[in-house]
């Protein structure tokens, strides 16, 4: 009689907050793949559930308190069924900041992993796989740090080298675009936030290393890279000599891996965007003319409350700088409505800041208090009702903003990257230089090219375009040379 074969251990993982977290639940899944988990698409199919959370504002952690409810439910119901059994599990910045609590508040929770520790996923997953069930809350909590199923320790430089690189097929299977983070944490304290507290003082990952994960991605077929950092710009990883790189440099470097299209980087700090990184934007075709770069607010008495350390008229210079550098630049930006203190007249500027830049993405977040945070003990904390009338005013004209950057690029022809088959039959989906989704009528074969597309309309939330014929595009360069 054959062994039955054993049947692969299934893995979910729930991603909450940033790219950053995209990426740290792959290199997860990596990691526990050579464990021989292998992914399913739903918690209810897995042997294994990861939460990855987020901290940033006060919704955020909440919704992983009631996931959580929501998961232990359902192992009771398994566990009454007779079925296998299912771990759960808390990682991310929530872990981070909150740790053993989560045990806790939550005795189901079998393992907690702060964001520098998920090299230890393995071991942990062991060790709750072995834990004794049936103990009360208080015996749960009590042992869950000397079980060693809470690892929320700052370990960065060992967490990349330990963690393995992802295998070809999985690369592939997500996709032809990647992230890849340069650089985690931050020293920059905005008053607001809890990224220093929850991810720890800035590392920046050496750029052999950074390199090397860069080719393995697009040797498994990516064509577009977006780097990743809290604060990514302030990246300073050490070369072969040990002498400190910037992004622009590490950007140059990343651009002569043949076969790499396009890159990315996400988030900046105006503060940071140094000489090295205006000329990488002048100098490097592959870096997309597109910069998300947080202001968070348009009154400087905000801004200095709230620890940015530059003033409205530094950033709007700073933009001047970019766009001679270049000039088809789009910008993104970030802004925080409600900062304690914030009058009227202090929004005011912030919408008046909005209007003068121009956005073309944006991201606008009421102010959420953060313990531990400086900015939670101020004074003058604005009422809910004013944040809320204040997010709808700018959402509304960041919308309008977006909506007309679409409609302005009606007419042009943009290098489309063909990523994948579209809702509709025929229909292709993909992304433009500056990040707006495209549709297109084109065929399958085309997924994974760069095309030129005629963008013919635009939506609420997208572009829509067509392929550019052979014949319209030399009639385009016959009308452009006889115009020269
Ligand atoms: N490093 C980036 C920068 O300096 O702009 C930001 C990274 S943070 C993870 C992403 C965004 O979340 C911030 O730009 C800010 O707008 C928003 N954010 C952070 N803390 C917040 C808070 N306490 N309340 C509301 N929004 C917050
Ligand atoms: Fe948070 Fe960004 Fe400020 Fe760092 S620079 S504290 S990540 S908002």
């Amino acid at each position: 009689m054959t062994e039955p074969t054993p049947q692969p251990k299934k893995l979910f993982i729930k991603t909450y907050g940033c790219q950053m977290n995209v990426y740290d639940s792959d290199r997860m899944a990596d990691a526990l793949a050579a464990e021989g988990y292998v992914a399913t698409a739903s918690a209810e199919d897995a042997d294994l559930v990861l939460l990855n959370t987020c901290h940033i504002r006060e919704k955020a952690s909440e919704k992983v308190f009631s996931e959580l409810g929501r998961l232990n439910a359902l192992r009771a119901e398994r566990a009454a069924a007779g079925s296998r059994e299912m771990l759960i599990g808390v990682a991310g910045c929530v872990a981070q900041a909150e740790g053993e609590e989560i045990v806790r508040r939550v005795p189901g929770v079998d393992l907690v992993v702060g964001p520098q520790s998920y090299h230890h996923l393995p071991e942990l997953v062991e060790k709750a796989a072995g834990r004794p069930r049936n103990l009360t809350a208080r015996e749960t909590a009590e042992r869950a740090a000397r079980d060693g199923r809470v690892a929320t320790d700052f370990a960065l430089a060992e967490k990349f080298a330990r963690l393995p690189l992802p295998s070809r097929e999985a690369t592939r299977a997500r996709g032809l675009t990647a992230f890849l983070t340069v650089q985690e944490g931050c020293d920059k304290f905005c008053s607001f936030c809890v990224v220093p507290y929850t991810r720890g003082a800035e590392v920046s990952r050496p750029v052999a290393d950074v390199l090397r994960e860069a080719q393995a991605l697009v040797e498994a077929g990516v064509l577009e890279l977006t780097l990743l950092g809290q604060n990514v710009n302030a990246y300073h990883g050490l070369d072969a000599a040990g002498r400190p790189v910037g992004l622009g440099e590490l950007l140059r470097r990343l651009a002569e891996i043949p076969g790499l299209a396009r890159l990315r980087y996400t988030t900046s700090h105006p503060r940071d965007m140094d000489d090295g990184l205006i000329e990488a934007h002048r100098d490097l075709d592959k870096l997309m003319p597109y910069l998300h770069l947080p202001v968070q607010s348009g009154s400087d008495r905000i801004l200095k409350a709230m620890n940015r350390r530059h003033t409205r008229a530094d950033y709007l210079r700073l933009i001047e700088r970019i766009k001679l550098a270049r000039p088809d630049i789009a910008m993104s930006g970030d802004f925080i409505v409600g900062f304690p203190g914030e009058t009227d007249a202090d929004f005011e500027q912030t919408f008046a800041l909005v209007r003068e830049v121009g956005y073309a993405s944006a991201f606008t977040f009421k102010y959420s208090p953060r313990p531990g945070t400086p900015g939670a003990d101020l004074p003058d904390q604005v009422p809910e009702e004013k944040k809320a009338e204040r997010l709808e005013r700018l959402l509304e004209l960041t919308t309008e903003q977006m909506r007309a950057f679409g409609r302005a690029c009606v007419g042009r022809t943009l290098d489309v990257l063909l990523e994948k088959k579209g809702r509709l039959a025929g229909q292709l989906g993909g992304r433009s230089p500056y990040l707006q989704a495209v549709h297109l009528d084109a065929p399958e074969s085309l997924i994974g090219t760069i095309q030129p597309i005629e963008i013919v309309a635009a939506g609420n939330n997208s572009i829509q375009g067509k392929i550019v014929t052979d014949s319209e595009r030399k009639a385009a360069s016959l009308v452009e040379s006889s115009a020269a």
